[in-house]
């Protein structure tokens, strides 16, 4: 199986007998491979701007330009958008590997996710020069979950704001709350071009995109979704992401109800 690493030893046994031993180290090289490409990834992401930013400082610093008050305008704004780049995906890189950090500790304060949603709706719309209105809220009564609020600010956050980035100008964006089957449903609805099935699955690894030309021109790190993936998995809450080309995609993160046997 070429998809496979084994680790072969031989142990010399009573009689002249080899005893052979063959272990399978899969998970550990899938680890370390992931590592070092996700190390390659972040450095690369940052050195772009970086050059960007180095590139317009050296024509600034070399004079004629400086003195042009709209070409240092223009050169400024660029550096900024650059600047403001690099510490988007700083701040992401350190939320990864805060929430990572603790994955195995399952928040223990009660929450009621329905004024979360209120207040980051309220945030983000205040936010976005115009269209505040598309963002619609269905707020049902549900339970209390077991959840850290800022990192629930942060995974509606990042679900939002992507149906924003990704939606059709104008188009609506749902976010519902509700509760099925005893535990509680939050999702996210856009109407968009929608994602082709084969990305799916890959949506949440760190720095995929569809397209990364686009999700960079629009602010993108392609760490917001692995951001929400941890942060869900944390809370043990399932996430799913349904798409249909054409159509949309709806984003599902559905969370255990706090119960009184397991409150112990
Ligand atoms: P990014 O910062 O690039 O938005 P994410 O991790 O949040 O990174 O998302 C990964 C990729 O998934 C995006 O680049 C985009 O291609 C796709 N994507 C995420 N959300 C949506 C959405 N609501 N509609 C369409 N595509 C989406």
């Amino acid at each position: 199986d070429a998809d496979r690493r084994w680790v072969m030893s031989v142990r010399h046994v009573e009689g002249g007998a080899k005893l052979v031993t063959l272990r399978d180290r899969t998970d550990s090289w899938i680890a370390e491979r992931m590592r070092v490409d996700f190390v390659a990834n972040a450095s690369h992401e940052l050195r772009t701007p970086l050059a960007t930013i180095l590139g317009f400082i050296e024509t600034l610093s070399e004079g004629r330009a400086a003195e042009d008050a709209a070409i240092r305008q223009r050169f400024l704004g660029i550096m900024l958008g650059e600047a403001k780049r690099m510490q988007q995906l700083v701040d992401d890189l350190i939320s990864l590997s805060r929430i990572e950090a603790d994955r195995f500790a399952v928040p223990q304060t009660s929450l009621a996710l329905g004024p979360v949603i209120d207040e980051v709706a309220g945030v983000i719309r205040s936010g976005m020069r115009e269209g505040g209105e598309r963002i619609q809220l269905s707020i049902e009564p549900v339970p209390d979950v077991r959840a850290d609020r800022v990192q629930m600010g942060q995974l509606l956050h990042n679900l939002i704001g992507n149906a924003i980035k990704y939606a059709r100008p104008g188009s609506p964006i749902r976010v519902s709350l509700d509760r099925v089957q005893g535990k509680v449903r939050l999702s996210i609805a856009d109407e968009s071009e929608g994602i082709a099935p084969e990305h799916l699955p890959r949506l949440t690894e760190r720095f995929y995109r569809v397209d990364a030309g686009r999700s960079r021109s629009i602010g993108g790190t392609g760490l917001g979704l692995a951001i929400v993936k941890h942060i869900a998995e944390r809370h043990r809450a399932t996430l799913d992401i349904a798409s249909k080309v054409g159509i949309g995609t709806t984003v599902t993160v559905t969370f255990p109800v706090m119960s009184s046997e397991n409150l112990s």
